[in-house]
């Protein structure tokens, strides 16, 4: 089960707390359902009392009367009832202040941290949700509550009338409940996953839109489409199971609700041999259809329907924004990894594998970069570097484990806002056609033309923008080698906004020389560094090491690995054997 499958534990937690700090409101509350409930313990008895002291006995006026009482006892209710709506909104309406101001507070972290851009739509999707919460929640309370106080009050009356009838009932109605609460957490579950697939399908179809024109020119239009086509599907397949577990709601109203009333049916000749009045029979009907019934149908749905939504939309705000004082990544707008002093890069217990039955690539790997670190990832081929930087980029989600940029879960960002959080260039450099400005400005389009030109300088690139034309010079990628677009992307993200920068054999072929130029540009730049290093220049230039080889990964220095690690020392003999690589590979082939 991955991290994102589990119910966040925080949503037990937050909604107790919103009860504990308006005890007053609950207790009132609590109060006026126990009046209200006065029809569901008084009903029965009354109608017993009318029908054997009164109309089966002769006596209309006195059967009148009763249902009077009965009546009488009904509009008390009906009064608490107005009442229960005040002290819900005294508990409700806090919880969803608390909630909202959360929700703003870290917006407005974002928006006023460095390089943060005010995400107005992050923050009303996130208000939105906050409402969804608040209306779910006032749902959950009115129909638990409701059947707590039902239940109980038409259990006594059922007692007061006779014991054995209480028991008829009693014993199926538990089982109901009891299949509908063993069934609850495959519902939280698969609504969970109803929701995402909805997410991901407007994520697919937001970036096929935005990014058409690559698409085409890319000639990836079927892989697209196909792409969004699985992900309705997977949508629409959420939705289904989701409307076939309602199965499960019908099957606990049934044995709950309808059994109850279907054994005092076949057992009423039985009951009344044993001495049970005709009046008392009816009562216990009474109780069973216009007490039990009614509120056990409130609760399955209610919860089945609204509960599912409230602990699936508090999960998500909880997540996204973990706690007032922490740096608090939204949905779609994080913070900066490093800002407030949290790590840039904590990882932890990572386990990952391709196939279902694949051995891990990676497995309980825990891995903490403090803001301003330079790494390397060293490792034999297929010892899962690439993986390693995918997970910690958020391109791949880890079976187990979790991945936080500055505290923020990177699977909770949208990918909008996790481009202002880290850039990664693999090996095959992306370049289209077009200026060479628009190439370069693609991660951040307002760099205006001195910021680029710094950059070309920083890592050497000027010369190839030169012999291009300058900013506004034609690039066709054909025309450039592999090294000169390993130059143009490494210019790009050395330009992004993002503080965390991870190169994944992105200068492979460029020449040591230019290669040493990149790096140094890189480790210049504030923010973190990871370089999956193909030399060992490049481990000798970072600040530690980390050794991936299959077994347990080791971290340290240079010299640290050279005691320590046999893979380090094997991969550095091998290196020191090979003869540096062409600078010409670096030019135009
Ligand atoms: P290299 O230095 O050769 O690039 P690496 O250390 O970066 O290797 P990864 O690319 O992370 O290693 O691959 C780790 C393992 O996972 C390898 O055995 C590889 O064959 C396998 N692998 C990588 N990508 C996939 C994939 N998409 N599907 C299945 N297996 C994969």
């Amino acid at each position: 089960m991955s991290r994102s499958e589990r119910t966040a534990p925080g949503v037990g937690r937050a909604t107790w707390a919103a009860l504990r700090a308006r005890r007053r409101a609950v207790a009132r509350l609590a109060g006026w359902s126990a009046v209200e409930s006065l029809p569901a313990l008084l009903s029965g008895a009354l109608v017993a009392r009318a029908v054997d002291g009164g109309f089966l006995a002769g006596r209309f006026g006195a059967g009148l009367g009763w249902l009077a009482a009965l009546a009488t006892a009904v509009l008390v209710g009906a009064v608490a009832t107005g009442r229960t709506y005040r002290s819900l909104g005294a508990v409700v309406e806090p919880f969803r202040d608390d909630l909202a101001a959360r929700v703003v507070r870290a917006a407005l972290r974002e928006a006023t941290r460095a390089g943060g851009r005010p995400d107005s739509a992050a923050a009303a999707r996130l208000t939105h949700q906050v409402e969804l919460v608040r209306d779910t929640f006032a749902g959950l309370l009115m129909v638990s509550r409701g059947f707590l106080f039902a239940a109980v009050a038409a259990l006594l009356g059922l007692l007061a009338l006779d014991p054995v009838v209480a028991a008829l009932v009693a014993a199926p109605l538990v089982v109901g409940v009891g299949v509908f609460l063993a069934a609850l957490p495959a519902m939280v579950g698969q609504q969970r996953r109803y929701v995402r697939a909805g997410e991901e399908l407007g994520r697919a179809a937001a970036g096929a839109l935005s990014g058409h024109r690559d698409v085409r020119a890319c000639g990836a239009a079927g892989r697209v489409v196909a792409d969004v086509e699985g992900r309705v599907a997977d949508q629409a397949a959420a939705e289904r199971t989701l409307a076939r577990m309602a199965a499960v709601r019908g099957l606990s109203i049934g044995v709950g609700g309808w059994l109850p009333l279907a054994l005092l049916l076949v057992a009423a000749p039985w009951l009344v041999d044993r001495g049970l009045t005709a009046g008392a029979v009816l009562g216990a009907l009474v109780y069973v259809t216009t007490g039990l019934q009614p509120a056990l149908h409130a609760l399955v749905q209610g919860i089945g329907g609204g509960g599912l939504r409230y602990v699936v939309t508090l999960e998500r705000i909880l997540r996204t924004c973990p706690d007032d004082d922490a740096p608090t990544g939204l949905d779609g707008a994080a913070p900066a990894p490093g800002d407030g002093g949290e790590p840039a890069v904590r990882a932890r217990g990572l386990t990952f594998r391709y196939g279902v039955a694949a051995r891990p690539v990676l497995e309980d790997v825990t891995l903490t970069l403090p803001a301003g670190e330079h790494l390397a990832v060293v490792g034999p081929s297929g010892a899962g570097k690439s993986t390693l930087t995918a997970l910690l980029s958020g391109l791949l989600a880890p079976q187990a484990g979790a991945v936080l940029l500055g505290g923020a879960p990177v699977d909770a960002v949208a990918p909008e806002a996790l481009a202002r959080l880290r850039v990664l260039v693999p090996q095959e450099a992306y370049v289209f056609t077009g200026t060479l400005g628009d190439n370069l400005r693609y991660l951040r389009p307002d760099a205006d033309d001195a910021t680029v030109a710094a950059a070309l300088d920083a890592l050497g690139v000027r010369p190839l923008a030169d012999r291009l034309g300058g900013l506004d010079g034609a690039v066709t990628p054909s025309d450039l080698s592999a090294g000169e677009r390993q130059l143009v992307a490494a210019v790009r993200a050395y330009l992004s906004p993002a503080p965390l920068v991870l190169l994944d054999e992105a200068t492979c072929h460029l020449d040591p020389a230019t290669e040493a130029r990149v790096e140094d540009a890189f480790a210049r730049r504030p923010g973190t560094l990871v370089v999956i290093a193909h030399r060992i220049s490049s481990a000798l230039r970072a600040r530690r090491v980390l050794v991936l080889d299959g077994e347990r990964p080791a971290l340290g220095t240079h010299e640290e690995l050279l005691a320590t690690s046999a893979t380090y020392r094997e991969l550095v003999g091998h290196w020191d054997d090979q003869p540096a690589a062409s600078p010409a590979s670096a030019r135009r082939g």
